[in-house]
């Protein structure tokens, strides 16, 4: 939501409604009333019509009274890049607050963070975003763990908190593109203004200044679980999916417009989507993707949330490889005599693409002048007739990209077939065989 002090700025909060989280689509009021979980008491309820994720910048009115259904978009979002800061060298550090991070099962959790964090930068969310955003990929400086007893922590205990982490002396090469990731214990509340994480506050990302005057930039999140902080994980609700997930979200936007609470002007924003706003809100705030599609597993096993990609036009973590135009030549031997009925010319190729086109470029000597019988036979067996013009003498290329070789997989052994049934002694003194076709590596989207 716009905050109404800094037109320009101020990141919207993550927020995934209680009632979004349990399956209501957003925009539209519960039919019935809102029945919370036994777990937990919800003490805030939607206003009609409205869920606390939509502001007036949202989706939602831009479709009108048509909620968007899982999966499907009310309108394309699109990543403007208004002129100001993006992060090319972005820094990680991982603030743990609480005394829950010096237990076992805290230990654990914070283990987990912490390779999360170390192996984010090489993933494939980081190909699309560092290729098509222009920013680093995300390096690793270290964890502090800030022990007390936390129940509560607002935007005055995070700033604390960076401070704190930021001069502790235990992490090193922090800068003006470090970002302190601060992590709550479960069930502490984080809070923003008058929302917080009882209610479906993920987390929010922002900066504050630092002693050299530097801005300090944090991401916070909140612990997800069923009753706090964003529980994408469903009804198996996983904590360390929840988390990795959320943090991919602020940092992802934490990289793309590391300004925008600061901002005062648009040119001082990053990446940002005029209606939808900063890249993790587009799938998840306004409800473009369902919770349980709008996330998927990294080469490192890792849960991060999918996120918008222009060129691709779709919510992706690795980037969609576009298909590749292969062109491969290959030659059938030569100065081939027929001198019996048939003739079977190999003619191989290497690498694999879906056939898009194929030139027959070949020299024939007919001294009857009747039409030749030629036939190609694809690697799969599929037989192409190949038609020859009724002339004593034929050279040149023949498209036979009509024929019904679109489609069918180059690599393997072709054969030209050349049938001469009265011996009239046709030769074939040439042939070779050009293929186009396109290479398509599948993108990695499965939740
Ligand atoms: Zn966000």
């Amino acid at each position: 939501m716009a905050d109404p002090v800094n037109p320009f700025g101020k990141a919207r909060s993550f927020i995934v409604s209680r009632e979004r989280q349990n399956g209501v689509p957003p925009g539209v009021a519960p039919a019935a009333p809102f029945v919370p979980a036994p777990v937990g008491a919800l003490s805030w309820l939607v206003p009609a019509g409205k869920s606390i994720a939509l502001g007036a910048d949202s989706f939602d009115d831009r479709a009108g009274s048509s909620a968007p259904g899982p999966g499907r978009l009310p309108a394309m979002p699109h990543l403007t890049f208004m002129g100001g800061r993006i992060l090319d060298k972005p820094k990680v550090v991982n603030v743990f607050v609480g005394d829950y991070w010096n237990t076992d099962q805290g230990k654990g959790d914070a283990a987990h963070m912490n390779g999360f964090v170390n192996t984010l930068g090489a993933s494939g969310l980081y190909d699309m975003l560092s290729s098509e955003y222009n920013v680093g990929r995300p390096a690793y400086l270290g964890n502090v763990v800030i022990p007390g007893a936390v129940t509560k922590i607002g935007p005055d205990e995070i700033a604390a908190a960076v401070k704190q982490a930021a001069t502790s002396g235990q992490v090193q090469g922090g800068d003006n593109q470090t970002i302190y990731a601060i992590h709550l214990p479960p069930q502490a509340l984080l809070t923003d203004g008058t929302v917080d994480s009882s209610q479906g506050l993920g987390g929010f990302h922002g900066s504050v200044p630092g002693a050299d005057g530097n801005p300090l930039l944090f991401s916070a999140i909140a612990y997800g679980d069923a009753t706090n902080g964003i529980n994408f994980s469903g009804r198996d609700v996983n904590s360390r999916d929840n988390n990795t997930i959320t943090l991919s979200h602020e940092l992802a936007e934490a990289i793309t417009d590391p300004d925008v609470a600061t901002a005062q002007s648009w040119d001082q924003i990053g990446y940002y989507d005029p209606l939808g706003g900063e890249i993790g809100d587009l799938a998840v705030n306004d409800g473009a993707v369902d919770l349980s599609e709008a996330y998927a597993r990294n080469k490192d096993g890792y849960a991060v949330q999918i996120e918008w990609s222009n060129q691709d036009a779709r919510f992706e973590m690795d980037r969609a490889r576009p298909p590749k135009l292969l062109t491969q030549l290959a030659s059938g031997p030569v100065g081939t005599k027929l001198s019996s009925t048939e003739a079977q010319l190999p003619i191989s190729f290497a690498k694999n693409a879906d056939v898009t086109k194929v030139l027959l470029n070949l020299s024939l000597i007919n001294p009857s002048g009747r039409a030749p019988q030629l036939r190609l036979t694809s690697p799969s067996g599929r037989s192409i007739p190949v038609p020859v013009p009724a002339v004593a003498n034929f050279s040149g290329p023949l498209d036979i990209t009509d024929r019904g070789v679109q489609g069918l997989s180059a690599k393997g052994t072709w054969f030209l077939s050349v049938v001469d049934p009265n011996n009239t002694g046709m030769i074939l003194s040439s042939v070779s065989m050009k293929v186009e076709g396109t290479s398509k590596e599948p993108a990695n989207e499965q939740p």
